[in-house]
C-alpha cells in the first residue's frame, strides 16, 4: 500500500528541506520482473481521484429523479425537500439524492467486497496463501483492475489480502461520509459514489481471479462447453440439490463430495443466478435453472430436495417458500443467516439427521461440511419427494373460480402484465393467456400478495405453464472468464480506430418485461453488425433462453471469441470484471500505456478512444448500480434499461452545449471541440429501440479515424432509420469532416448537414489531462 511521508522542515548537515510530500508505493522486491513504474495513484484514497471525477461530472452532471419528495434519514425528519426547500439539517434535494447515490453504490461495493473476502479466505484455507494466481497461459496481464487501482501484480492468493484490506478501509470511509452531518455537496457525494463503483469493480476481479486460479475454472478459452439451462434441464428422477446466490464454495463442495463417493452422475446439482454460472464453470455436468427471475417459480415447484442459499440475490421469503413445499434448506453465509439455528459445530451425521427430522432449515457456515451434508440429505430425502409439488390443473381451475376480476394483481405487477385478465380467462378454462404471461413474468410474487381472494397467482401461472416448464431447456456456453492478451492484440487497433464499431457488454438482473427476448434480439442485432458482444451474470443466462427462427440459441449461433461478430459469456456477476478489464488491457497492451496505479491516464484513454458501452438490462439491485458507476469512472458509458429510472440518477451530457465538449489536442496543447462523444455516461432507456440507437451513438469517440467514424455513423443512422423510420436529428454533431460520412449515405446526409449549418472540424489527438500534451505550440 502507498505510504505518504511529509517533511515540514529539515535542516541537517546533508540537506535543507521544507514542505516535502513524498509518496512511496509498495516496495518492489529485488528480481521482480514487473518493471512498470508506479503511477500517481496506487491505492487511491477517497479523494485521490476527486479532480478526475470533477472533470467527468462537469461534462456529465448528475440528473436526479427522486422517488420521494421527503428526506427521512434522521429524527429531525421527515423533511419536505420540494421546490428548493431545505431539510432541518440544511440538506437540499440534490444533496439528498447525491447521498442516495453514494449509499446505493457503497452497498453494492460492500456486497462484492464481502463476497471477495469469503471466497479468498475459503480458498486460502483450502489451497494455502502460496497458491499461484494463474488465469491462463495467454494472459500476461492477469489482473488489470488490481494493477491499475492497487498498483500491485498479485502472484499468489495471499497477495490478494492487502487488496481486501484496502477495500475494507475505503468502504468504511465512504459509509462514514453518508452519516448525518458529514459530506454536504452533491458533487462530492457523486465523486465518492464513483469511488465506491471503482472499489466494486476491484472486488469483482479479486473474487474471480482467485476462484479461476484455485478452482480450475476456465482460463479465457473461447470454446468452453455448451451446457444445459432451463427449468426443464433438471432431471427430477434424481435427487436435486439447488444452490441460490453468488458464492460457489458450498455448491462446489457438494460436487467434490459426490465425485469422491463416485455418485455425481446420480444427483442433480443445479443453480439459480450467479452461483449457477460458477457451478458450470466448475463442472460441466452442473445445470443452470435460470436467472434470478426463476427463483420463486422453481422453489415453489418443490423439485429441489435440498436448497443451499449462499449470499446475494437470495429472496427474503425463500426459506418460507421452500419449507411450504417440503424442501430442506441450508443457509451457508454470515450474510444470510435467515433466522436459522446454527449447526456449524455439529458433525455431518448430526446435521443430516436434524435436516431429515425436526430441523428442516439450518445454518452451516462451513462449505466443506455443507458439501457432505447437502449431498447425503438430498439422496435420503429424494424418495420422499413423489413428484412436483406445484398445483395440478384441477387446483388451478378451482383457485381461479374465486377471481372477481378486480385487477388488484394487474395494478401491483411491476412490469404491467395483465395478470387479472389471464386469471379470469383461466376461470373459463382458457389457460393460454396465463401461459403467455409465464414467458414474460419475472416471478416476483407481488400479484399473490395483492389478491384479495387469496389466489396463489404465481403458482397458478406456473401450473398453467407446466408443459412449457418441462420443455424449457436451452444451451449456454460456460463462462470463460478473462479475455486473453492475444485477443486484445488482434482487436485493439480496430477498436481504437473505430473499425470494429464497438464493444457492447450486457449485464443486468432480468426484472424487465418482454422476458429475455428483447435482450437476445439486441445482442443478435449487434453481433450481426460485427460489434463485440460480452455478457455476464443473469444477462448471460437470459441470452441463452431464446431461440432464433432456426431454433438456435445465440451461443450456438455465434463463436465465443472476443472479436467482431462474436458473443462471449464471461461467467457470473464477478466476471463483470473481465469486459472492464479487457477495455483497460486495450489501453495497456495495444496502446502501451502504463497501468500501475495510473487510473486517470487509463480512464482518459478509454473515455476518448475506446468505443465500449454497457447495457444493464434490468438493474434490480445496488450491486448493478455500483458496477455501472465503476465503469463510468473509467470512462465507459452505461445504459440502464427498464426499471433503471428507479435508481434515481443518471449522468447526462448536453450535446448542444459546445463548451462542454472541448478536449485538449495532445499534439499541440490547444483546446478544441471534440464533439459529444460519448454523449452520456449513465443513461436510462425505456425501450429496446431507444437502447439500441443510444448504444450505437455512445460508442463514438473523438479519436475515431474517418473510416471508423464512417462505420459507427453508418450503424447509428441505419438503426435509427430501421427503428424510428427517420434520419437522426443530431447527425451533424457526429460528422467531423466529409470523409466521416458513410459513402452509401452521402446523398441523404449532405443535404441535412447543409440545412443545419454544419462546419468541418479537425480530428484531435484527444485528452482531458494537461499532462498528456506531447508538445505545445
Ligand atoms: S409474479 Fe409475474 S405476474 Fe405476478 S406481479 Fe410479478 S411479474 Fe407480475
Ligand atoms: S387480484 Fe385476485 S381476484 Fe383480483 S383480478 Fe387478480 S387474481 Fe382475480
Amino acid at each position: 500500500m502507498a505510504t505518504k511521508i511529509s517533511i515540514k522542515e529539515l535542516d541537517s548537515q546533508f540537506a535543507k528541506i521544507r514542505g516535502l510530500d513524498l509518496v512511496i508505493g509498495k516496495i518492489v522486491e529485488a528480481g521482480e520482473e514487473w518493471s512498470e513504474p508506479v503511477g500517481p495513484t496506487p491505492y487511491p484514497d477517497i479523494t485521490a481521484l476527486r479532480s478526475w471525477d470533477q472533470r467527468l461530472l462537469a461534462r456529465y452532471p448528475p440528473f436526479y429523479s427522486p422517488l420521494s419528495d421527503f428526506c427521512e434519514f434522521c429524527t429531525y425528519g421527515k423533511c419536505d425537500l420540494t421546490a428548493g426547500k431545505q431539510g432541518a439539517c440544511g440538506i437540499d434535494m440534490a444533496t439528498h439524492q447525491g447521498k442516495w447515490s453514494l449509499l446505493t453504490c457503497v452497498m453494492g461495493a460492500a456486497a462484492h467486497a464481502t463476497h471477495a473476502h469469503h471466497i479468498v479466505e475459503y480458498l486460502i484455507k483450502k489451497y494455502g496463501e502460496d497458491h499461484p494466481i494463474d488465469v491462463g497461459s495467454e494472459i500476461g496481464v492477469e489482473a488489470p483492475l488490481i494493477r491499475l487501482i492497487a498498483g500491485i501484480k498479485p502472484k499468489k492468493l495471499g497477495d490478494l489480502k492487502e487488496v481486501l484490506t484496502y477495500l475494507d478501509n475505503q468502504v468504511t470511509q465512504l459509509t462514514s461520509a453518508t452519516a448525518t452531518g458529514q459530506e454536504q455537496a452533491p458533487v462530492d457525494y457523486e465523486s465518492k459514489a464513483l469511488h465506491a463503483g471503482m472499489l466494486d469493480n476491484l472486488a469483482l476481479e479479486v473474487a474471480d481471479i482467485a476462484q479461476i486460479s484455485a478452482l480450475g475454472l476456465p482460463k479465457g478459452n473461447s470454446d468452453t462447453p455448451l451446457v444445459e439451462i432451463g427449468m426443464g434441464a433438471i432431471d427430477k428422477s434424481k435427487p436435486v440439490v439447488l444452490c441460490i446466490g453468488h458464492n460457489v464454495a458450498p455448491g462446489s463442495e457438494v460436487i467434490n463430495y459426490l465425485e469422491d463417493k463416485g455418485v455425481y452422475g446420480s444427483v442433480e446439482v443445479a443453480g439459480i443466478c450467479c452461483t449457477a454460472h460458477d457451478l458450470t464453470r466448475y463442472s460441466k455436468n452442473a445445470k443452470i435453472v435460470g436467472p434470478i427471475s426463476r427463483q420463486l417459480m422453481f422453489v415453489r415447484s418443490g423439485i429441489a430436495d435440498i436448497l443451499i442459499i449462499d449470499q446475494e440475490c437470495v429472496r427474503a421469503d425463500v426459506v418460507d417458500e421452500a419449507r411450504s413445499v417440503g424442501t430442506r434448506i441450508i443457509a451457508t453465509s454470515d450474510q444470510v443467516c435467515a433466522g436459522l439455528p446454527d449447526l456449524t459445530e455439529k458433525t455431518p451425521d448430526e446435521i443430516v439427521k436434524a435436516l431429515l427430522t425436526d430441523t428442516p432449515a439450518v445454518l452451516v457456515r462451513n462449505p466443506v461440511k455443507v458439501g457432505e451434508v447437502a449431498a447425503r440429505a438430498a439422496i435420503e430425502a429424494a424418495p420422499q419427494r413423489k413428484s412436483e409439488k406445484g398445483l395440478k390443473d384441477e387446483q388451478v381451475l378451482a383457485n381461479t373460480s374465486r377471481c372477481s376480476l378486480c385487477r388488484e394483481c394487474t395494478e401491483n405487477c411491476p412490469i404491467n402484465l395483465d395478470i387479472g385478465y389471464a386469471v379470469n380467462a383461466a376461470k373459463k378454462s382458457n389457460l393460454e393467456p396465463l401461459q403467455k404471461i409465464f414467458l414474460e413474468c419475472i416471478g416476483c410474487g407481488r400479484c399473490d400478495e395483492a389478491c384479495p381472494q387469496s389466489i396463489p397467482v404465481l403458482s397458478t401461472i406456473n401450473a398453467a405453464a407446466s408443459a412449457k416448464i418441462r420443455e424449457e431447456k436451452f444451451t449456454i456456453r460456460v463462462g470463460r472468464g478473462p479475455i486473453r492478451d492475444t485477443e486484445i492484440r488482434n482487436v485493439g487497433r480496430p477498436i481504437v480506430m473505430g473499425e470494429i464499431p464497438g464493444v457492447i457488454a450486457f449485464a443486468g438482473c432480468s426484472n424487465y418485461p418482454g422476458g429475455n427476448e428483447d435482450l437476445a434480439k439486441m445482442a443478435d442485432e449487434f453481433a450481426k453488425r460485427r460489434y463485440i458482444i460480452v455478457a455476464s451474470g443473469c444477462a448471460a443466462s437470459d441470452l441463452a433462453r431464446y431461440r432464433d427462427e432456426n431454433g438456435q440459441t445465440l451461443y450456438e449461433k455465434y463463436p465465443g471469441d472476443f472479436d467482431a461478430g462474436c458473443i462471449v459469456n464471461t461467467g457470473s456477476c464477478v466476471s463483470n470484471a473481465h469486459p472492464i478489464g479487457a477495455v483497460i488491457k486495450i489501453a495497456s497492451i495495444f496502446a502501451k500505456r502504463n497501468l500501475r496505479g495510473n487510473f486517470e491516464e487509463i480512464s482518459d484513454y478509454i473515455l476518448n478512444r475506446i468505443g465500449a458501452v454497457a447495457i444493464v438490462w434490468g438493474s434490480q439491485h445496488q450491486k448493478a448500480m455500483a458496477i455501472a458507476t465503476g465503469a463510468n469512472r473509467l470512462g465507459i458509458p452505461v445504459i440502464l434499461g427498464p426499471q433503471g429510472v428507479k435508481h434515481r440518477r443518471a449522468y447526462l451530457g448536453r450535446s448542444e452545449d459546445d463548451e462542454k465538449w472541448s478536449v485538449l489536442n495532445a499534439r499541440d496543447g490547444k483546446k478544441v471541440y471534440g464533439g459529444p462523444a460519448p454523449e452520456h455516461l449513465l443513461y436510462v432507456a425505456e425501450t429496446i429501440e431507444e437502447t439500441m440507437v443510444m448504444a450505437a451513438r455512445l460508442v463514438m469517440r473523438p479519436n475515431d479515424t474517418a473510416k471508423g467514424r464512417m462505420i459507427k455513423l453508418s450503424n447509428y443512422i441505419n438503426l435509427h432509420k430501421q427503428l424510428y423510420g427517420t434520419m437522426p436529428d443530431d447527425v451533424q454533431r457526429f460528422v467531423r469532416a466529409e470523409t466521416d460520412i458513410p459513402i452509401t449515405m452521402k446523398e441523404d446526409v449532405i443535404p441535412v448537414l447543409e440545412e443545419r449549418g454544419w462546419k468541418p472540424i479537425e480530428i484531435p489527438d484527444p485528452t482531458l489531462l494537461d499532462r498528456m500534451v506531447l508538445r505545445r505550440e
